[in-house]
């Protein structure tokens, strides 16, 4: 029976695990490092198999979303001069009962937060490690401080201290690429409502405007970056940006010039090659804990949030927590195994494999058409589980 569950990290993937939770009776309580919820400067991309899963766990919340985003009718494709590559109709919503939604970072982890009581959310509460027996699990916090509970998650992102805990498989891999990211209240002619759009060059750069509805515009952009070092003040990484993107088409250079250097988040892209296992006795992972991979095909907040169903799923619904713990994680890698591999291949990632299920996994996947995988990503739906 459990009673206690406790959740590292204050994310996306551990805001939504704690609303599943608690939903089912679960006292599940969420521990934070920040003092504050500090939002990421930036805008996401939700898409149908993360907004099903997301609607499974609080019905509702996706009108919420929705009424705070924009939901995206048409992507166009330019070169760094600005000519015109490709455009394609979005028909997500028709096709999978659900939209791609662009929504700002901040009001995406407000309507999480605020489906959770606000005593339910502590922060200021660092984990250094836990130890676990066969009665409970003990985490360790900076300062001495220390909590019991039944079961504990680790939803502590990419560089997460349960994961080391229980895995020790060191620091994630930079995978040669460096990010920038804002968002504004901003308008330009050729940036339309309900628009993504996305301009690209021979030399890997990549810079991106998103309509998020209410005048803003989120974008992000990326280069190649083999030594991965980040610029040392707020200025600096705003002219690098523009030495990055000189000469690129409007409006990369205008937008740029009216982002306040201060709201630029700039970050190495990393990942990990998946995992064999993530759970052991009474703790597990999930989210980019568990199977962080690059940003390509924007997956790594959706299958949190698949995650975070599934998890709270078995945990309500096996006879012993290392029973709910191995269910949920033999359900969930296959599918975030296969996600991580793809986008490994689409960002040209040489992962060292230490498998020949891994590769063969790898072989298979990257045969699929891109049409046939988003069908097979898209259609995803959270199921009920049942014991046997
Ligand atoms: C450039 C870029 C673009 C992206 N775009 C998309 C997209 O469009 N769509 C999408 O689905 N995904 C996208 N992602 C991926 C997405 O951001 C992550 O997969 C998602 O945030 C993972 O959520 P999480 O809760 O697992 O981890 P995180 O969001 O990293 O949250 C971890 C939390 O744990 C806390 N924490 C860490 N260590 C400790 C500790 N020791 N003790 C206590 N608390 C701790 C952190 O402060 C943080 O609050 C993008 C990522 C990048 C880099």
């Amino acid at each position: 029976m459990v009673n206690k569950v406790a959740i590292i990290g204050a994310g996306l993937g551990g805001l939504s695990v704690a609303i599943a939770l608690r939903k089912q009776g679960i006292n599940a309580q969420i521990y934070e490092k920040a003092r504050l919820l500090r939002p990421v400067g930036a805008g996401l991309s939700l898409v149908p198999n993360g907004l099903h899963s997301l609607e499974a766990i609080a019905p509702g919340i996706t009108e919420l979303l929705k009424a705070a985003g924009s939901q995206t009718q048409k992507l166009k494709l330019h070169k760094s001069n600005g000519e015109l590559i490709g455009q394609k109709s979005v028909r997500l919503q028709e096709k999978y009962g659900q939209p791609m939604l662009q929504i700002r970072w901040s009001r995406l982890q407000e309507i999480l937060a605020s489906q959770l009581p606000p005593e339910a959310i502590h922060l200021d509460h660092r984990c250094i490690n836990f130890e676990q027996n066969d009665q409970r699990v003990q985490i360790c916090f900076e300062g001495k401080k220390t909590v019991q509970a039944d079961v504990l998650i680790g939803a502590d992102g990419i560089n997460s201290v349960v994961r080391q805990t229980l895995i020790g498989d060191g620091d994630p891999d930079y995978a040669g690429r460096m990010s920038w990211r804002a968002v504004l209240k901003y308008s330009h002619e050729k940036l339309l409502p309900h628009e993504v759009m996305s301009m690209t060059a021979s030399d890997g750069k990549i810079f991106g405007f998103f309509d998020l509805g209410s005048g803003y515009v989120f974008w992000s952009a990326a280069s190649l970056c083999p030594d991965g070092f980040l610029a040392e003040s707020p200025t600096d990484v705003k002219s690098r940006i523009q030495e990055k993107f000189s000469g690129w088409a409007e409006p990369v250079q205008e937008i740029l010039a009216a982002t306040d250097a201060e709201d630029i988040v700039e970050r190495p892209i990393c990942d990990r090659p998946p995992l064999q296992n993530w759970s052991q006795g009474r703790v597990t992972l999930l989210g980019d804990a568990a199977h962080p991979m690059v940003p390509l095909l924007g997956q790594g907040a959706n299958t949190a949030f698949e995650d975070a169903w599934e998890l709270a799923q078995h945990l309500n619904d096996a006879p012993s927590i290392s029973a709910a713990l191995a269910n949920y994680e033999n359900s969930r890698k296959p599918r975030t195994q296969i996600i991580q591999i793809r986008n490994a291949v689409g960002a040209k990632r040489a992962y060292k494999a230490d498998s020949e299920t891994y590769l063969a996994k790898m072989m298979q996947q990257a045969q699929l058409s891109d049409a046939e995988f988003e069908e097979w990503l898209y259609s995803h739906k959270p199921s009920v589980v049942n014991s046997p």
